[in-house]
């Protein structure tokens, strides 16, 4: 196929009598996965009839209140015509304030399309969005729990069918490139963006990551229930040194190699058609202006083919901001040089005037603006644009079906991570008289977080009516005379906070639900400066504590906020996370026993700030040395360890059986587990295998995640769980930066079983 498709370019060239040896060098580029020929000969040929001007303008992306009047949703006629008539934009993306309704939706994108077959080449406008737990940005969409919570489900099918319902709203709405996923690695707690990653560990990044953007795209992006995908935010973002948002990151490169980049890699590997790029700098470098990043590692060593476009206003930044461009258009021809395709100016046309004044003094070279064009094109062709640039019949059937909230309530059910049962104390029995207090016991955004209907998520107006608080969802299980409460609606609403009114109302119940942690926040807003619980919230554990009555914490947040010192005051501890729609739902399940939970923790739950060792620790990050000869091996000492999670029933392992024991080259080696359920009730359960080398060149880990597969049990049932694994599933980064396994004698551990194999290449 790929062969004759150059044919047919090569003489379609040649009728054209154009540079062959140019279009065809920049088709070769083009050689992607899933991606046409006839697409690629589209997009080259369209190029060639394009001015100057219409290169630029797609190079260009605004924000819709740039089209728009102060009415959200209302488009300013002439504003439009100015940015897609005169600058000949090839992108809008997000909202002026909150979610439209997939009417307006509907009507905005019609509009745009309209305008773009005014201009003389009709080339469709991609509109982007960011749905990052769902649709975020259409009324009544279905919210999923946060990339956190997905990670914690341990469930790549449960990933797949909640990103294909995201897809499938946001085409419904008209929208075809979604702002998805985040694939930063979570590996400090304060960023503000720790809810968007799927936690700590590399593979699970790697593996959700994978299913995420397969869902996404795996359609084809023609068929409407598929959109573009966006990995982001490459690379390094979550690494600030000072874990606030878009500060500077200090990485050596083979953390970078080891930590950071396999994410994208895979995605890349699994066909992502877009990549938007780290507001950061990584030792100095802003990411925007990094040849290296950009074209040497992304294009040249990951091949990724597609568009790169640029994070928010950060190609003006280099010069504002970063400093490292002494003029605007400095900014420019550094960031298109570095390799990005398209700007998210996104509040002006600075960068349109500006890249042609750099191309026009030979700042830019045309050949890396053509380059930038033809794949923002070749994507609209994949997307279908250009046969049906509006909002597709076929796609809208699709908003809003009853059974998404069937898989927003499993998502939610996954994720709920029990840290904490003490005596057996859940689940608590159906005649329970509880209290419910807490800033999040009548809140529906500290359920549902970032990026929900709002950017911050915070303005519960616009969350769909049949939201349920946590009060609410335990009221419809067990009766409101049960089920009393000192809260109110509210996270900040002080009555939320007054430990007097908990004390006494405490008397007349058998047990507390007391449900602490954050309210929604994204990016910036969301930065910290302590980790540790609000002090409010502290003196609320502890009044709820000193009643004697068993109190069970339920936790909804987006990071890890410290526990430490209320934990052991706490019967049960629930960490749910912001799950979404169906979080309160998830929430009463598991307390009432309606649901045995199965969340596993995707990150190390810190103890304190000085307690901040990751599962993937070295040998000397498990050593603790006091004196010379006195040693301890608690070095990894979390609140709870990366993985953990209980369940209502028992699980327990048999040996582990290994097809061999002395591995030799690229041969596979299967690892084999019969686990059983020894409990009374069903339930699931994920085995997760990790790998530990007893000695290497770089100092290994202690342990690294390498495979998990989650079943379901009956109670009394026992399944056998195998995994394949081959070298390349035990290699490291090493000193020269190559990604290489080296002989010698490997742990595989489940559980609290090992067993030891010797690896010879
Ligand atoms: C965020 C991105 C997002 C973009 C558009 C930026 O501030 O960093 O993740 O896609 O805004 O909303």
């Amino acid at each position: 196929m790929r062969g004759r498709g150059q044919a047919t370019v090569y003489l379609l060239m040649k009728k054209l009598a154009l540079l062959p040896s140019l279009l065809l060098l920049c088709y070769a580029t083009l050689a992607q996965k899933g991606v046409s020929d006839l697409d690629q000969q589209k997009a080259a040929a369209l190029l060639l009839r394009m001015t100057l001007d219409e290169k630029i303008g797609q190079m260009t992306q605004v924000t819709l209140g740039v089209v728009s009047k102060p009415e959200d949703g209302v488009l300013d006629p002439a504003a439009l015509t100015r940015a897609v008539g005169n600058y000949k934009v090839g992108s809008i993306l997000n909202v002026t304030n909150h979610a439209l309704t997939v009417d307006q939706w509907h009507a905005v994108i019609r509009q745009i399309q309209d305008e773009a077959k005014k201009t003389r080449l009709k080339i469709p406008v991609i509109y982007g969005l960011d749905g990052i737990h769902g649709q975020t940005y259409t009324l009544n969409a279905t919210l999923f729990p946060q990339n956190i919570g997905m990670a914690a489900t341990r469930n790549l099918e449960l990933a797949a069918a909640v990103t294909k319902v995201a897809a499938m709203e946001l085409r419904a709405s008209g929208v075809r490139w979604n702002f998805a996923p985040v694939l930063d690695c979570g590996r400090q707690p304060l960023w503000s963006r720790f809810p968007e990653t799927y936690g700590e560990d590399v593979y699970l990044g790697k593996t959700l990551g994978t299913a995420v953007i397969t869902a996404y795209e795996e359609d084809g992006l023609r068929n409407p229930t598929a959109v573009a995908s966006c990995m982001k935010h490459y690379l390094g973002y979550s690494a600030s040194r000072t874990g606030k948002d878009r500060t500077p990151i200090y990485m050596p490169e083979i953390e970078m190699r080891e930590y950071y980049l396999p994410q994208f890699k895979a995605a890349v590997k699994a066909g992502a058609s877009t990549v938007m790029i780290n507001s950061g700098e990584i030792n100095g470098t802003p990411v925007h202006a990094s040849k290296y990043l950009l074209t040497d590692v992304l294009r040249k060593e990951l091949g990724f083919q597609g568009v790169i476009v640029t994070d928010w206003e950060d190609v003006i930044r280099l010069h504002t901001r970063h400093n490292v461009a002494p003029t605007p258009l400095d900014a420019v021809a550094m960031a298109v040089n570095a390799g990005i395709d398209m700007s998210m100016v996104p509040m002006d046309f600075s960068f349109f005037e500006l890249l042609k004044e750099a191309v026009q003094k030979g700042k830019v070279p045309l050949s890396r603006i053509d380059d930038a064009v033809k794949r923002i094109l070749l994507l609209k062709y994949r997307l279908g644009l250009f046969d049906q640039p509006y909002p597709e019949e076929a796609a809208t059937a699709n908003f809003g079906k009853p059974q998404y909230q069937a898989i927003a309530l499993q998502a939610a059910h996954e994720a709920m991570t029990l840290l904490q049962n003490q005596d057996g104390s859940l689940p608590l029995a159906r005649n329970t008289r509880i209290l419910v207090a807490g800033p999040s016991a009548q809140s529906i955004s500290a359920l549902n977080g970032c990026w929900s209907y709002t950017w911050q998520g915070k303005e519960e107006q616009w969350y769909p009516a049949d939201s349920k608080t946590i009060l609410q969802a335990l009221r419809d299980k067990l009766g409101a005379a049960n089920v009393t409460t000192t809260s109110s609606p509210g996270f900040s609403s002080p009555g939320n906070y007054d430990t007097a009114a908990l004390k006494e109302a405490a008397g007349g119940v058998d047990a507390i639900v007391l449900c602490l942690g954050e309210n929604a926040y994204a990016e910036s807003p969301g930065n910290t400066e302590d980790l540790a619980l609000p002090a409010e919230q502290v003196a609320l554990a502890k009044a709820a504590a000193a009643t004697g009555k068993p109190v069970i914490l339920v936790l909804t947040e987006g990071r890890p906020r410290l526990i430490t010192g209320i934990a052991p005051g706490m019967k049960g501890i629930l960490l749910a996370y912001w799950s979404g729609k169906k979080t309160a739902e998830a929430i009463s399940d598991v307390l009432l026993g309606d649901y045995n939970p199965d969340g596993r923790l995707p990150f190390s739950y810190p103890r304190s700030m000085g307690e901040m060792v990751l599962s993937d620790r070295k040998p000397t990050e498990e050593i603790r040395e006091i004196f010379n000869s006195d040693m301890t091996m608690d070095g990894y000492k979390p609140l709870f360890p990366f993985g953990w999670g209980l369940s209502y029933t028992d699980f327990a392992y048999g040996d582990i059986r290994l097809s061999k024991d002395r591995v030799k080259g690229g041969e596979p080696l299967t690892v084999t587990i019969t686990v059983t359920n020894n409990g009374s009730r069903d339930g699931k359960h994920t085995v997760e295998l990790y790998s530990h080398q007893h000695y290497a060149s770089i100092t290994p880990s202690m342990r690294r995640l390498r495979a998990f597969k989650k079943v379901f049990l009956k109670a009394g049932e026992s399944r056998t769980v195998s995994f394949t694994l081959d070298r390349s599933d035990l290699s490291f980064v090493n000193a020269a930066l190559k990604t290489v396994t080296e002989p010698g004698d490997f742990d595989l551990m489940i559980g609290d079983k090992k067993a030891v194999f010797s690896y010879t290449p």
